[in-house]
């Protein structure tokens, strides 16, 4: 642990509460002190109220804001000297703490002050920095955990009992900081929750938890408990694993009661982890800060029998459910986290960034077990003390501020041809409904095309079994199985008659157009029976299946059977609950295929204008690869959830089709 403060970064801050962002984003910048919204700080200021007067105002973090990528905005003012008042009351319910804190904020427009802004406001020094340094819980998180940091720490910080964070920890950390606090103290350790430190100035209250993490990391050193040899573990691969990854991603959807992405982690660290003897004992205890219980369940899931977690999820509800001040309805019962001795960690979210988070949390809590298991055994809070963070209205309010989930959150969609035209639109119109994506394309600009968790683009050819078999492998190990399929990719060769038509030139459309497709509907077959909502396959056909122009023998023949194919399929996979149909475009000319160039040429040979000739259609309308898309992506959703073996024009209106 080294301090990240560097003079010329801090200078460029203009003021104090930049200097705060400053030092928050510093905290922020390590995982091992905060994660994923996790920890908060503050910044005890003087301003000017509208009457002039000087009014102390404390800016706490905002909820929902992440100290790695925190700015002004998302740190609240509140009225310093209220919230001071508010710690001597005998009891403050929740509602009415969050009434206080948001009426008492000197600006309407910002975010919800943190639900520990009392407990920043009580401590007397201008700067509060509060994290749940990976060091600290590892040391807490033990049977002789508070002796272990008083030997640690001396009179340097005020060690506090655990208690539930808000008014209650506010008033509780009053107390110890009166009763306990000397000249020498610079922090406050929470047991079982994380550590507090404060300063005069921003970096001094920063090199504080830095100093203060670094004693904890050092002592965990000295105890032989800080760095564990990692065993070589090799993962295993295959079809049939990525079938079972699916599978269970199935049960955990149907036990989530929505479908979600499971994402295997099968490195070294993961599967050792999860294959170690003592995995039920260690792994069974909790989550290593209390906050982190939102987003892993209290327990992970060991193996994968989805019912038998269920069935304790439910015990574990309907035993502590009756002691909470008000009645509670249980959240869904699925595991965020499963252990598999085959499989390795499996994170589980509503989508790939949830599952990420979970991932995190749980990789920097498997650092923590194993340190606070070498220095005599891991233990995590009651079971009793998690239900009541869980289940807190002001932590469940956090997930909800993502609002309704989008039409496909949850699911994963492979399209082909993903780099350009139509299926670079599918990528955008799949992604805009909260789909995960797998792009695959000959093109290797696919591998760059987008960012983000929810997307992943491979570079693939079709034609070889081999390539395609491990980008689905990839795919499915990403996150965790296929629900929709899109079959766009395919050529459109240059004109040539039949009399001219050399067999090979026929053969390498087909395979392409046709034997690629039978290939990727057959290796994908298992996963679309699989998808928790039912499998979905759009097959980008064309209008030349009903229309076929002269010159353009092999693909009109190649798409024809496509579209045979595609019948056949939607009347063998109904039982599967797989849903397959078809969209046959015409004229897209917002594609890499047409230059302004062509478009001139073509326009010129039939007599018209290039916009004429891009409305040449009963409806005189253009059609773009968005409209395609667009369609494409809405035959996946609710709408067409009783349709199968379906065509659809999306050409204008053509008169030959028609
Ligand atoms: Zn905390």
């Amino acid at each position: 642990m080294h301090t990240l403060w560097k003079d010329d970064e801090a200078a460029a801050s203009r003021d104090e509460l930049e200097l705060r962002v400053y030092t928050s984003r510093l905290l922020g910048r390590d995982k091992s002190l905060v994660l994923h919204g996790g920890g908060n700080t503050s910044v005890k200021l003087t301003e000017k109220n509208v009457f002039g007067e000087d009014e102390q105002v404390i800016y706490v973090k905002g909820s929902g804001w992440d100290l790695g990528t925190i700015e002004a905005a998302g740190f609240a003012p509140v009225q310093l000297n209220h919230l001071q008042k508010l710690a001597g009351l005998p009891a403050l319910s929740d509602p009415e703490m969050v009434n206080q804190l948001v009426t008492h904020q000197t600006c309407a427009s910002v975010p919800i002050p943190s639900v520990e802004a009392i407990l920043h406001a009580i401590l007397p020094n201008k700067y509060v920095d509060h994290t749940h340094a990976d060091a600290i819980i590892s040391i807490t998180n033990t049977a002789d955990g508070e002796a272990r940091i008083r030997e640690i720490y001396g009179d340097t910080v005020v060690v506090v009992p655990y208690v539930m964070p808000g008014f209650d920890l506010a008033k509780l950390c009053a107390e110890c900081l009166a009763t306990m606090a000397g000249a020498n103290v610079i922090g406050m350790v929470l047991l079982n929750h994380g550590i507090f430190s404060f300063g005069q100035s921003a970096k001094e209250s920063y090199e504080r938890m830095i100093a203060l993490v670094g004693r904890a990391e050092a002592y965990l050193k000295r105890h032989n408990a800080w760095e564990f040899p990692q065993a070589v573990e090799n993962a295993p691969k295959g079809a049939e694993v990525m079938r079972s990854l699916a599978k269970l991603r199935f049960e955990v959807s149907k036990a989530a009661g929505f479908p979600v992405i499971v994402a295997r982690h099968a490195d070294a660290k993961s599967l050792s982890f999860a294959r170690r003897s003592d995995v039920e004992v260690i792994a069974q205890h909790g989550p290593a800060t209390p906050d982190h219980v939102i987003r892993t369940k209290r327990l992970p899931m060991l193996g994968r029998d989805v019912a038998a977690y269920v069935e304790a999820y439910r015990k574990y509800f309907s035993t502590h459910e009756p002691q909470a001040k008000e009645r509670k309805t249980m959240l869904d019962p699925a595991p965020r986290i499963v252990l598999d001795p085959e499989l390795g960690l499996c994170a589980i979210g509503k989508n790939p960034q949830e599952a990420n988070i979970v991932a995190d949390i749980y990789d920097h809590t498997i650092d923590i077990i194993l340190r606070a298991t070498a220095l005599g055994g891991y233990q995590a809070l009651s079971a009793r003390n998690l239900f009541d963070v869980e289940y807190w209205d002001l932590e469940q309010a956090k997930l909800r501020k993502g609002g309704k989930p989008a039409q496909f959150s949850g699911e994963v969609a492979l399209i082909t041809g993903a780099a350009s035209g139509i299926g670079k639109a599918c990528v955008e119109s799949l992604l805009a409904r909260g789909a995960a994506v797998v792009a695959l394309d000959l093109d290797s600009s696919v591998t760059r095309m987008k960012n983000g968790a929810s997307f992943l683009g491979l570079q693939c050819d079709l034609t070889s079994a081999a390539q395609f078999k491990q980008s689905l492998e990839q795919a499915v190990e990403q996150f965790g199985g296929l629900d929709m399929l899109v079959l766009n990719a395919g050529i459109f060769p240059g004109g040539c008659r039949i009399d001219a038509l050399e067999t090979e030139d026929w053969l390498k459309v087909m395979r392409i157009n046709l034997d690629a497709n039978l290939m990727l509907m057959r290796e994908c077959h298992p996963f679309l029976k699989l998808a928790p909502c039912g499998g979905r396959v759009v097959v980008i056909g064309s209008k030349n299946v009903h229309a076929p122009g002269p010159g353009a023998a092999a693909y009109s023949a190649s798409k024809a059977a496509l579209n045979q194919l595609a019948r056949v399929a939607a009347l063998e996979w109904g039982t599967d609950n797989i849903r397959i149909n078809s969209l046959h475009p015409n004229a897209v000319f917002d594609t890499g295929l047409w230059t302004e160039e062509v478009l001139m040429a073509r326009a010129r040979h039939y007599g018209m204008s290039v916009d004429e000739y891009k409305k040449n259609n009963v409806l005189k309308t253009e059609v773009t690869s968005r409209d395609v898309a667009e369609l494409a992506a809405e035959l996946c959703g609710s709408l067409f959830a009783k349709t199968t073996g379906a065509q659809i024009p999306v050409d204008g209106g053509n008169d030959r089709v028609i």
